[in-house]
């Protein structure tokens, strides 16, 4: 071993990521009595996509009151849908309240991570230097990198252009001709927050979207001091936004048809703001409702209906100097383009940096589409979690329940090593069953296969290849009941002493979940019963 070996720093819990995940997860490890841990953070911040993304405009679509933690209330939000400077401010709060500071590392980009089999324990390279941990948290978000398309002819044009998650707060868009690139969330925001100063505004839309109306309004000081100084009324208020989303989920589940009926709210909510027929053809989408993201604006429909404001229906597929080439051959000068194009989901790139138990990385595995049991442990990835893993995403409600629920199941997580540990006499490390893994995604395809983003029409970021790898299919609270706890038998315990070198593990790995799936084998703590069980 080398002397730089010995003085490597090592932790029994790296996280990455100091978004609503990260930071979640460093305040349930703290409660849980783990302090021996790192948070690894690219940016010189805490905040994830509520730091990166500064657009104008930038608000949440889920009301604030349950767009936040439950451990952590907040009374003051100031409206239904808080603005993106309120949310990261929540989180520089958090991050102080629960005394986050000490575990943080900015600046630490991490740029690899390899389990070792023998040490059970990952290396992890970063750009502040190496380090070891038992267990990662992997909370990079869905949302951190963002996507521009391969436009041929970009690199020459003459203007501005940037991403909407990396808005150039430099440029003045005063009196500028600006080409808005997509219809999502973030476009849909961005339009409404600039057409007024734009000399001409002209988005290229591929898909319209479902828009329905947003129902903001500023919550009174009165509401406030109420929520302060009775909290039962805030949890009231949490309780309720989060029972309509709940009840909402069966129509996106399982009745899609039923949408049928919001989507005369929302041509009717179109219809109010544009009177021009040729644009409200162009503007009404030919999927159902739900396909894709449903989105909420007051101000989209009217910002379209401005004389300086084009809609071209058809993609951006050519850049020729200033001259912007859509898809139908429509042709538009532009001095600067804003892509709203979204981010890299299906395809991590973290998932490119993880080396795991064979000798592969995560992106490898997931070629064929994200898998990993209860949304969060992908086989051969031991002791790695993935906080809003694959489908774990939501069509209708809030993420942060998502993270909550994964983070219970990550402390359980810790106090089975730990209970494993004790009774073996040492380290133990969790890795997911090939078989559980599988039972898992077989159970969510098959349950998508009659949702609305399976049926309803439209090509989204929700499908790899036509497989939908990313949406929970169920209510939140089935989704806590699932990740409640950890079922051993779930998974492989790996004790360092019995660790085969890397190219056997995976053949002994699959017999050995062979053996437990007939009943057969032992070896494992627990081994055989859960792998195949519906578990919720
Ligand atoms: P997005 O939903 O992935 O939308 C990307 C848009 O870019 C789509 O309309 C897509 O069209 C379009 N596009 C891609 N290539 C194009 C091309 N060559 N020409 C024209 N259009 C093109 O991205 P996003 O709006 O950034 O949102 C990402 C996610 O962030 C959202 O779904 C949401 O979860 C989150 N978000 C949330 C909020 C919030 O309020 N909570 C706000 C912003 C974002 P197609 O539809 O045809 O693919």
């Amino acid at each position: 071993m080398t002397g730089a070996e010995l003085t490597r720093e090592h932790v029994r819990v790296a996280v990455i990521g100091a978004g609503f995940g990260g930071l979640g997860a460093a305040v349930r490890l703290r409660r849980a009595g783990i302090t021996d841990f790192v948070v690894l953070e690219r940016a010189g911040a805490v905040g994830g996509t509520w730091r990166d993304n500064t657009y104008p405009g930038c608000a949440c679509d889920v009301p604030s009151h349950l767009y936040s933690f439950s451990f952590a209330p907040n009374p003051e939000w100031p409206r239904n849908f808080s603005g993106q400077p309120h949310i990261r401010a929540y989180l520089e709060r958090v991050t102080d309240t629960f005394g986050l500071r000490p575990h943080l590392r900015f600046d630490a980009e991490v740029r690899a991570l390899r389990w070792d089999s023998r040490a059970l324990h990952w290396e992890i390279d970063t750009a502040s230097g190496p380090l070891t941990a038992d267990v990662v948290v992997s909370a990079t978000g869905p949302l951190s990198d963002p996507r521009i398309p391969d436009i041929p002819g970009l690199a020459g044009f003459p203007g501005a252009v940037f991403h909407s998650s990396r808005w150039d707060h430099g440029y003045d868009l005063r009196g500028k001709r600006v080409a808005v690139i997509g219809t999502g969330a973030s476009a849909i925001q961005i339009v409404p927050a600039i057409q007024r100063e734009v000399a001409r505004l002209t988005l290229f839309q591929r898909t319209p979207a479902w828009v329905l109306p947003r129902m903001d309004r500023r919550i009174s000081a009165a509401e406030q001091w109420l929520h302060t100084r009775v909290p039962a009324t805030r949890a009231l208020r949490r309780a309720a936004l989060w029972a309509v989303r709940e009840l909402q989920t069966g129509a996106f589940t399982k009745r899609p048809d039923a949408l049928r009926l919001v989507e005369r709210v929302a041509l009717r909510h179109m219809r109010r703001a544009i009177d021009d027929p040729a644009l409200r053809a162009r503007l009404t989408p030919d999927y159902r409702l739900g396909c894709k993201r449903v989105l909420l604006s007051g101000d989209y429909y009217p910002a379209l209906a401005q004389p300086h404001v084009d809609v071209v229906a058809a993609g951006l597929k050519e850049v020729r100097g200033s001259t912007l080439v859509a898809a139908d051959g429509t042709e538009t000068e532009a001095d600067a383009i804003i892509f709203g194009t979204g981010f890299h989901v299906t395809d991590m790139p973290i998932a490119r940096r993880v080396t795991g138990a064979y000798g592969t990385t995560l992106a490898e595995e997931w070629r064929d589409g994200m898998a990993a049991l209860r949304g969060t442990s992908a086989a051969g990835f031991p002791n790695f979690l993935t906080i809003i893993g694959p489908n774990t995403g939501l069509g209708t409600s809030s993420m942060i329940l998502v993270i909550e629920a994964q983070l219970a199941y990550l402390v359980d997580f810790m106090r089975q090593l730990d209970v494993l540990g004790a009774g073996a006499g040492g380290k133990v490390a969790l890795d997911a069953r090939p078989s559980a893994v599988r039972a898992w995604t077989d159970r969510m395809r098959e349950r998508l296969s009659r949702s609305v983003w399976n049926v309803g029409g439209c090509d989204s970021w929700y499908l790899q290849d036509g497989l939908n790898t990313t949406v929970w299919p169920g209510t939140t609270a089935e989704f806590r009941r699932a990740t409640r706890r950890v079922d051993v038998t779930e998974y492989r315990v790996l004790r360092p002493e019995r660790e085969a070198p890397p190219d056997t593990a995976r053949d002994t790995a699959r017999d050995a979940d062979a053996h437990a799936e007939t009943g057969t084998g032992s070896g494992a703590v627990g081994a055989g019963s859960g792998a195949g069980r519906r578990a919720w």
